[in-house]
This record gives C-alpha cells, sequence and structure tokens, in this order.
C-alpha cells in the first residue's frame, strides 16, 4: 500500500494560485470571526474548559454511559445498534435497507459514515445513497473526497462549482452565481427528496441522560434526511456522548462559534424517538476508538466534538487543502487520528505541522494537538523504518539538541553554509522553499553571537565556553 505524502499533494494545491488564495482567505476569515466572538465572551475561556472537563468525565465513565444512553434510547423506541468496525456498520445498515426494500436514500453530512466508506459500500450492493449537504453533494458528484469536515467542497472556486455542475447537470457553464448554482442543485436535489426510502445522518451529540441524539447543521440536510422517509439511521461514535441534557448548551454555544464564527448552527435537530409511523435505527460505532481510550497518552483525541477550527488556523491546511491529506480526517486533527487508523500509510501526516500550537489555542475542547503531533512522531519512528528522511533527520539532530554547546556550533556551521554555498545552488531546485521566496542576505554572525555581544547583561557573561 502507498504512503500518503502530503507534502506532494499539497504542491498540487499550491500550484494554483486563485485556489491557494481563495482558500487561505475563507478559512482565515473562519478563524477570526472565530475570535471576534470568542472575545465577545468574557466567559469564553471558562467555557472551553469546563467542556473539555466534561468530555474528560464522560470518556473515564464511558462504560456507565454508554449504558445508560442505550438504556434510553430503547426505552424511547429507538433500535440501537453496536458496530465494532466499519465492516460491521456496514453490514447492519445493510440489513435493515434490505429488510426495508430500501433502494433510494438521502444523507446528511457524517464523517463517521464516510469513515466506515459506507456510500461505497452501498452502492456495490445496488443502493443509491444521495449527500443531501450542499458541499458534500459537490464532492459526491465530483467523485472526490470532503476537504474539511464543516466545509467539504471548500477548496473548489465558483468556476470550479459551475463547470461541474455543467457537466453532470446540465447547467450553464458561464454561470457561477452563488444563487443560480444553489438552484441548479435545489431542483436536481427535491425530485430525489421525493423518492428516498430512508434518511441517514451523523450524531454531533448523544445525550446519555435521555436517550436522545442532537445534528447540528446549516442547510437542514440531517433534518430533511431524518424527517421525510419512514425509516431514519444515524450513526455515532461512542465518544459523542454527554452526560445531561444540561451540558448540552455549552456544547452548542462553542461548536459553531468555534467552526465559522456564527453564534449557532442554522439547525440544532433533537431526536429523542421515531416520529409517529417512522423506524428508527442507531449505529454506535467503536472502530478503533476503544483501542484510543485505552491508550495513556492519546485517549484525550477523543474529546473532539469535530468543529474544524483547527483546520481553520492551520497554516499548512489553509495552504494546501484538505484535499492534500488523502484522507477522511484533515488537517491538524486529521494528522493524529489516521495514523491510529493505519499507521503505515498515514506515517508522514504527524510531520505535516509547524508546530506553532494554534490548533490546541483555538479547539473548544482543549484537545491537545500540539502533544498528539509529538506523540505520533515517537510512534512512527519506532515503527516505521521506511520513513528514511525523517528518521535521518531525527538521528541527526538527536546528537545537536543534546547540548547546547553543539547546537552552537551547529548554528555555526549553518551560517558558514548560507554565507558560501553558490545562490546557484541555494536557490536550485534543491531547495523547493527558494522558489516561492526571496532569500535574505546571511548575517554576520548568529542570534546567539549577536545577543552575547550586544543583549546579554554583564553580569551573566561568565556562561561556560560552550553556549557563547
Ligand atoms: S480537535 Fe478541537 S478544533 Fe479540531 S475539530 Fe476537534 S474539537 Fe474542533
Amino acid at each position: 500500500m502507498r504512503q500518503v505524502n502530503q507534502v506532494k499533494l499539497g504542491e498540487e494545491f499550491i500550484k494554483s494560485r486563485a485556489h491557494r488564495e481563495m482558500h487561505d482567505r475563507c478559512l482565515w476569515a473562519a478563524r477570526m470571526r472565530r475570535d471576534a466572538v470568542a472575545a465577545s465572551i468574557p466567559e469564553w475561556e471558562e467555557m472551553r474548559e469546563l467542556a473539555s472537563e466534561i468530555k474528560l468525565h464522560t470518556l473515564s465513565n464511558l462504560d456507565f454511559y454508554l449504558e445508560q444512553f442505550t438504556a434510553n434510547a430503547e426505552a424511547n423506541g429507538i433500535h440501537v445498534h453496536w458496530a465494532r468496525n466499519a465492516d460491521e456498520h456496514n453490514a447492519i445498515i445493510l440489513e435493515i435497507f434490505k429488510s426495508h426494500g430500501v433502494k433510494v436514500v438521502t444523507k446528511g453530512k457524517s464523517m463517521t459514515m464516510d469513515e466506515c466508506g459506507m456510500r461505497e459500500f452501498m452502492a456495490k450492493h445496488g443502493i443509491e445513497i444521495n449527500e443531501a449537504d450542499l458541499g458534500e453533494r459537490i464532492q459526491q458528484l465530483d467523485n472526490q473526497r470532503p476537504s474539511h469536515i464543516v466545509m467539504p467542497a471548500i477548496h473548489k472556486l465558483r468556476s470550479d462549482v459551475a463547470d461541474l455542475f455543467a457537466r453532470k447537470l446540465g447547467s450553464d457553464r458561464d454561470i457561477d452565481d452563488p444563487h443560480y448554482l444553489n438552484s441548479v442543485m435545489r431542483a436536481d436535489m427535491r425530485k430525489r427528496y421525493c423518492q428516498v426510502d430512508a434518511g441517514m445522518s451523523g450524531v454531533n451529540f448523544g445525550i446519555a441522560e435521555t436517550g436522545g441524539i442532537v445534528v447540528c447543521t446549516n442547510e437542514g440536510n440531517a433534518d430533511i434526511s431524518a424527517n421525510l422517509p419512514p425509516l431514519y439511521v444515524a450513526t455515532m461514535g461512542l465518544e459523542k456522548l454527554i452526560p445531561r441534557q444540561s451540558d448540552l448548551p455549552l456544547f452548542i454555544r462553542l461548536l459553531s462559534r468555534s467552526a465559522l464564527g456564527l453564534d449557532m448552527t442554522q439547525y440544532t435537530s433533537h431526536y429523542h424517538h421515531p416520529r409517529q409511523g417512522q423506524e428508527m435505527h442507531l449505529i454506535i460505532l467503536d472502530n478503533g476508538r476503544s483501542e484510543r481510550l485505552s491508550s495513556p497518552d492519546y485517549w484525550p483525541v477523543l474529546k473532539c466534538i469535530r468543529c474544524g477550527a483547527c483546520m481553520n488556523t492551520c497554516p499548512v491546511f489553509r495552504r494546501t487543502s484538505g484535499i492534500s491529506y488523502d484522507a477522511i480526517y484533515m488537517g491538524p486533527i486529521g494528522i493524529v487520528l489516521e495514523p491510529s487508523y493505519d499507521l503505515y500509510k498515514y506515517a508522514r501526516l504527524p510531520y505535516s505541522c509547524t508546530h506553532c500550537g494554534s490548533c490546541g489555542d483555538v479547539c473548544p475542547v482543549k484537545v491537545p494537538i500540539p502533544e498528539l503531533v509529538f506523540y505520533w512522531r515517537s510512534v512512527v519512528v519506532d515503527h516505521n523504518d521506511e520513513l528514511f528522511t525523517h528518521n535521518a533527520e531525527e538521528t541527526l539532530a538527536e546528537p545537536i539538541l543534546e547540548s547546547a554547546g553543539n547546537l552552537a556550533k551547529a548554528e555555526k556551521v549553518g551560517l558558514w553554509a548560507l554565507r558560501h554555498i553558490p545562490k546557484s545552488i541555494a536557490e536550485s531546485g534543491l531547495n523547493p522553499w527558494a522558489e516561492a521566496h526571496d532569500d535574505p542576505e546571511p548575517p554576520e554572525e548568529t542570534f546567539r553571537q549577536y545577543y552575547n555581544r550586544v543583549i546579554k547583561p554583564e553580569s551573566d557573561k561568565d556562561t561556560p565556553k560552550e553556549q557563547s
């Protein structure tokens, strides 16, 4: 199996200046809106801390809350199923669909179902699944994965969508007005909604106390999937639980503000039982989550509420897009989640990080992504001998970083190289960084030398020799 090379795939995206600039601008705007709404709430940091504590508490008592949730959901008339992995998940849903003669399904956005390859699996069994989320449907029509957890087609220009709709839906290629494009999609989907046999959605929160589920969307795609057909199937990762109904407003306040800088998602829908005449099934998915929970260093990753704020702020993600991760989960949370699904395939992802730490600062539930990046790098180095470059870098770095004296010597060697290597080599194809940057003139001395000469107080100047 080939390894995902995010750097190479990112290069492809960066080649188009229009895409790169639009993507960066849109996501940075979401990040700035998030900052503005966070700053307008004096208790924002207390909210983050409380949400983190609630998630840690729930995960620490997950057996209890899962049983409580299941008992309440079943008492409400929901059929609850347990899936250990993606295969079981898909088989359970196929069985439900077969027993109801389902042929056409409308589906709200669900990363968990994407994780199971559910749509592709159903296609092989002759069941047509149509995405009801606009961005997700665009990606489905384009045979491409979502590029962002909450904005699945954010890497596409309007002209890309116009071109796609012209090819797939017969619209006018030259009109890229969003209202027109929306109307084209609406007309196509309305026909399909009238034919559906079943609806599907993901779950944002399961409430143990009530056995109800909550789904948050901005387009009502879960609502149409849950309310229109006589059969409704939802999938929930087992970490999505919160203990009480009264805990929910905290998470609702944090979710949309963190994701898009909006006060609330347009639709926050609560499903406690099937509506009259309807059958409702809920699949609770493990798929590696129990194993993650048992890891002393890694288990806080399960706090994630999939808001996407870490993506909007990440400088690597904003420049290279979610497509370049070639994975279900992308961006900062993706680079620490995907290796837990397939360590070999995603071994390079934890290196797609500048260590700016911004993801950890914006996360509404304080998932310690920066620490988890280091966690995965050490796992990769221990288990993956084929990452020659990274392993060589780490092996070389070890003696240099071992002592301040060695680091000071390495700095001097680096500066000498910068000053003496001819520009024809320094700015050649051997150094891709130079393609888009002007190299500044190297200074006469290293920062450490400058600091010791100019800034350091006289009283401290008797520092051991190797640190000078
Ligand atoms: S890690 Fe935090 S910021 Fe990133 S998607 Fe999850 S909850 Fe949101």
